[in-house]
């Protein structure tokens, strides 16, 4: 029997989704719809798929399913859309009312579960604290990690601790738990976010931190943009990026051609183009030519909005397009760890030469 769904987060994009003119003008940045081919996996497509849940002329089958959660939420269309239609808001909405409505992807319940089990995506058991080895205490600024960091990609937690050791700052590790993007972006409801918000304001509190550092922008994109919109954050929240582009380095030098890819957390989702690009302008040495689509028009690796863990041969597909950008360079350099790990899976798939790396893994030997 064919599944109609009550779709009332939906309804608050009604008039979003009745002001998309077809145009199909998203349709040349999508960067799922490269992978997919189909209209239903371009912004027009999911919002027509998006209304049709919420009239209920269109059930909740297993192909609107994946045409929905197939978008990696990398916020491009938007740019593009003449309509100013908020197709991030569309397709998170819908993700909700089909959560809600017992159509979660086995993949991503078990990412939910674990988070709110563990507090981190991974199953983990160990802190983040204890995951690096560091012992969390009282001090000026608090690095808050991120659970890729800590389990899955170390090397960039401990170049930025590294970091703020040889600068000689007060920092401490935080008593972090999941920040909650990744229950965001697959339409887990905004109560068990909040609870993992309030967690983390409430655990940073209590350490007196002034500022929290990221190196992760899907974190730092949760702190900056979401956060305050439900809970209060009594603490200024920056990116390394940031930290380091106000900060007088004294680097060695790197003779080499260097390439920048704009995550779209950090990039279009909380508008930090600059200061990646600034700290990279310090490194003498450095040749540095920007990618063919960069800073606001900067294609996405394809591993967020949970397309990477439900359809990792898309992620791969769209992040060995991106690498192949890299053209030229020797190293292609980011700033979140889940865009590093993407980009070189994609980067292994077409064969690519290219070193991928992390902005803090660039500086912290040079330092
Ligand atoms: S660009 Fe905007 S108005 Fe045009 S088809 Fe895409 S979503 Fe609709
Ligand atoms: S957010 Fe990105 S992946 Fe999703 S429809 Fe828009 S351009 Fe495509």
């Amino acid at each position: 029997m064919a599944d109609y769904i009550e779709a009332t987060n939906l309804k608050l994009s009604k008039k979003d989704m009745m002001t998309c003119t077809m145009c199909g003008f998203c349709k040349s940045v999508c960067p799922s719809f490269e992978g997919v081919g189909w209209d239903t996996g371009v912004a027009r497509g999911r919002i027509i798929l998006s209304y049709g849940l919420l009239t209920k002329d269109i059930p909740a089958d297993d192909s609107v399913v994946e045409a929905l959660y197939q978008c990696t939420t990398c916020k491009d269309c938007e740019r593009r859309c003449p309509s100013k239609i908020k197709v991030v808001d569309v397709v998170e909405r819908a993700r909700k009312d089909l959560v809600e409505a017992g159509h979660m992807l086995p993949r991503h319940r078990k990412v939910a579960d674990s988070v709110l089990a563990h507090g981190n995506p991974y199953g983990e058991t160990r802190s983040v604290p204890e995951a690096l080895g560091e012992k969390p205490r009282r001090a000026r600024v608090g690095y808050f990690a991120g659970c890729t960091s800590a389990y899955r990609n170390p090397k960039i937690a401990q170049a930025t601790i590294s970091i703020l050791k040889k600068l000689g700052e007060d920092y401490t590790v935080l008593n972090e738990t999941c920040c909650g993007s990744v229950l965001a972006r697959i339409g887990v409801s905004d109560d068990d976010i909040v609870k993992q918000m309030q967690r983390n304001v409430d655990a940073i509190k209590e350490q007196g931190v002034e500022e929290v550092l990221f190196s992760c922008a899907g974190c730092y994109r949760m702190f900056k943009e979401e956060y305050p919109k439900h809970v209060n954050v009594p603490f200024k929240v920056k990116h390394i990026s940031e930290y380091l582009a106000e900060k007088e380095l004294d680097m060695s030098r790197l003779e080499k051609r260097i390439t920048y890819h704009d995550p779209c957390h950090l990039g279009r989702h909380s508008g930090v183009y600059n200061a990646p690009r600034q700290v990279l302008a310090k490194v003498p040495g450095v040749e540095f030519k920007e990618m063919p689509k960069s800073s606001a028009e900067s294609r996405c690796c394809g591993g967020g909005g949970g397309v990477r863990s439900a359809f990792p041969e898309l992620s791969e597909k769209i992040a060995g397009r991106r690498v192949d950008q890299a053209g030229s360079a020797e190293v292609l350099v980011t700033c979140c760890p889940f865009c590093v790990t993407n980009l070189r899976t994609g980067g292994e798939k077409i064969g690519s030469k290219v070193e991928i790396c992390d902005l803090v893994e660039l500086v912290e030997p040079l330092l």
